[in-house]
């Protein structure tokens, strides 16, 4: 008999929840069954580690400020309504 006939939908689905876990988008009653659950899978406790790790970076990286003259060289090419704007977005790639 194939093993896969065999598994379980429910408990399987459980290790799909490690993202959810890690920015805490669970409600209670699922927070705790992934968390006794996790007391029990290796794969979900690293997948969480490694998650966290990303959120983390993530977190961390902050915002990037433009080069200077890009907000109004965009406002000055692109209008806000009508026909064009590809073309008018072409003249913002710069020589
Ligand atoms: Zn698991």
């Amino acid at each position: 008999m194939d093993t896969d006939t065999l598994r379980d939908p429910i408990t399987d689905s459980i290790h799909l929840l490690t993202g959810a876990h890690v920015v805490d988008a669970l409600d209670d009653r699922l927070r705790r069954s992934f968390e006794a659950h996790l007391r029990a899978c290796p794969t979900c406790e690293g997948e969480v580690a490694d998650f966290r790790e990303t959120v983390a970076l993530l977190a961390g990286s902050g915002s990037v400020t433009p080069p200077a003259g890009v907000r109004s060289r965009v406002l000055r090419t692109v209008p806000l309504r009508g026909p064009g704007w590809r073309g008018r977005l072409r003249g913002l790639r710069g020589p």
